[in-house]
């Protein structure tokens, strides 16, 4: 049998209502699905539960439903996954590709967030994080420098270890990484197609090196394709986000909120489109989806409201 063409998804965090900056990223990740005839996923990644807010998921897969963004299959729960989060990182310990660290804070605030390997070659007892080695020279069979070609943002190159440093995929906590949860889910579930938010642009070379090392890529198993989405600001310019308060989605809304995002997507909605239903909405916006209309590396503020 072969690998479906296109598998997409979308991965809420439930740390809130969608705001309209996520209901653009669930839209684009939907028709870029649905134009291509694959299909679309939606995976809820509760794994850290100290930033989630009780009832968010209930309400974003409502508000998805209620904007006829119709996913396929079952939902997956990351916090039902702890066990293969467990396989993966038993797999890379396996490979002496982790180590402890018990560094706090401060020392990786001083380093500018990018961390210097001190615990590399240290013994650590006691509570501590799990990081993972990124490549220090170009001798290894990974690159020191990585590039990958992002299907918005064009090429987006990153130095592992000057850029990022060995990364945490297990906090001291206990918690799970969201790099390492996100990268074995996106496998597990054959995703071909990643679109979402360039907040994360800087975290795809760290994914792409997890799938490295987790041994997913081969000649057999195409590289996946990514899409980041420019950022929906407000006037100030800053993200729209549950942590700067964006206002939530109107309910009764729908239509005009998609049609909305479509118009910020640069996908031209005619303006007669307004006052249609929103299954005439997704229809046309299905039929005449495209990536190439939306600019790279920008910001755009928000319609007035949001
Ligand atoms: N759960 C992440 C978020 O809500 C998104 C993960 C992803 O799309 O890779 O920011
Ligand atoms: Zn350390």
């Amino acid at each position: 049998m072969t690998a479906p063409a296109y598998i997409g998804r979308f991965a809420p965090s439930p740390t809130g209502p969608l705001h309209f900056g996520s209901l653009v990223c669930a839209l684009a990740s939907f028709l870029d699905a649905r134009h291509y005839h694959g299909q679309w996923l939606v995976r809820i990644e509760d794994i850290d539960p100290p930033r989630e807010i009780p009832g968010a998921t209930a309400t974003i897969l409502h508000q998805l439903e209620a904007h006829g963004l119709l996913w396929d299959g079952e939902l997956l729960y990351q916090s039902q996954r702890m066990d293969a989060y467990a396989a993966a990182l038993e797999q890379l310990q396996s490979t002496g590709l982790l180590f402890n660290c018990d560094c706090n804070r401060q020392r990786i605030a001083e380093l500018g967030g990018i961390y210097d390997g001190h615990c590399r070659q240290r013994v650590v007892s006691g509570e501590s994080a799990l990081r993972l080695r990124v490549p220090y020279s170009d001798d290894g069979d990974y690159p020191l420098s990585s590039r990958f070609n992002d299907l918005i943002m064009g090429c987006y190159q990153q130095n592992l270890r000057t850029d990022v440093g060995d990364f945490v995929v297990r906090r001291r906590d206990g918690l799970i990484s969201y790099q390492l949860a996100v990268t074995v889910d996106d496998q597990f579930q054959g995703i071909t197609h990643i679109v979402r938010g360039a907040d994360l642009l800087d975290s795809t070379p760290r994914q792409i090196y997890l799938q490295h090392c987790l041994g997913y890529r081969d000649n057999h198993r195409p590289a996946l394709h990514y899409a980041h989405l420019p950022l929906a600001t407000n006037d100030e310019g800053q993200k729209l986000s549950k942590q700067n308060h964006a206002a939530a989605l109107l309910q009764g809304n729908e239509a005009d909120n998609l049609w909305l995002a479509l118009d910020w997507l640069q996908q031209k909605p005619p303006a007669e489109l307004r006052r249609e239903s929103i299954t005439e909405i997704l229809h046309w916006a299905i039929d005449n989806w495209t990536l190439a209309a939306i600019p790279g590396r920008m910001e755009i503020p928000a319609p007035r409201g949001f």
